[in-house]
């Protein structure tokens, strides 16, 4: 396994290499993250991960304090797991080019987290588009649990570059809770109480399956979720194709994001 610590040194080799899967996380791994990895593993000849906390992505300064951070024991997994290169860029390496692409998001995709975090897509579409531009994979890989998120890489990246994205399903702990670098911030209480949540949707999610109508019980959902977290920010349900609210049996998703404490959960069923 070769550290990177900027992404000029990688930039070389990775250009030349035609058969490269890149997984782009922000550390504190977890088994989400190593599912993706295995994933490129398997469809790709050499597999990057890049570890890189984005400060353009949190549009608070504390919550970018905050977020976890574990870079030893990251690196430990890495090399168990066999991937061929890590890129640990530093922010100004990141951002030392004045011309990024800015990209602008169309009002109709000010939905869910870009409607709540202002900005938060932007960093995420900035950074991303850098490393693109740099590294060249044959594919990227993403997971469904940031959904909204793969759906604006497709969307605005997806022409960009020949990079393919491809989505991979949400790893959950066997009480159905989503696995996230932020449950670590979690006290034992809040913990039970986003197993609680998550089981209230998933719950929810089966039940439209089976009767359609009961779409309408989400105000009952939203009720009770209100009683277990310190906030709800949304709950809403949603077309996945287009994020639109025009939805139907076959094509409807539900999105939460809520707190717990001052910690920022999202998943999506
Ligand atoms: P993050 O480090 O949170 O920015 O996540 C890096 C990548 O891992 C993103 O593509 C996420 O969607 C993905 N990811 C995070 N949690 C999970 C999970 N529980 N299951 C699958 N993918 C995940």
């Amino acid at each position: 396994m070769i550290i990177f610590k900027s992404i000029n040194k990688l930039k070389e080799k990775v250009n030349i290499m035609a058969n490269i899967g890149f997984v782009p996380t922000m550390g504190s791994l977890h088994k989400g993250h190593i599912a993706l990895i295995k994933i490129s593993k398997q469809r790709c000849n050499k597999t990057l991960v890049s570890i890189f906390v984005n400060p353009s992505q949190f549009n608070k300064k504390t919550d970018y304090r905050k977020y976890p951070r574990n870079l030893n024991n990251d690196l430990k997994i890495l090399k168990k797991l066999k991937v061929d290169y890590v890129l640990v860029p530093k922010i100004k390496d990141i951002y030392k080019t004045k011309k990024q692409m800015k990209i602008k998001l169309k009002k109709k995709d000010k939905v869910l987290c870009s409607k709540c975090r202002p900005g938060h897509f932007e960093g995420v579409l900035g950074v991303i588009s850098i490393f693109l531009k740099n590294i060249r994979a044959k594919f990227m890989f993403l997971g469904n649990k940031d959904f909204q998120q793969v759906y604006l890489v497709k969307k605005y990246l997806g022409k960009k570059f020949k990079t393919k994205i491809i989505n991979c399903k949400t790893i959950r702990f066997k009480n159905s809770l989503a696995y996230s670098s932020r449950n670590k911030l979690l006290t034992k209480k809040y913990l039970n109480n986003g197993i609680a949540i998550s089981k209230i949707i998933k719950n929810f999610h089966y039940k439209i399956t089976k009767d359609f109508s009961k779409i309408k019980e989400i105000e009952n959902i939203r009720y009770k979720i209100s009683n277990i977290c310190s906030q709800i920010e949304y709950l809403e349900i949603r077309n996945k194709n287009n994020l639109t609210t025009n939805i139907n049996k076959k094509n409807f998703k539900i999105f939460i994001a809520y707190y717990l404490g001052n910690i920022r959960l999202i998943d999506n069923f």
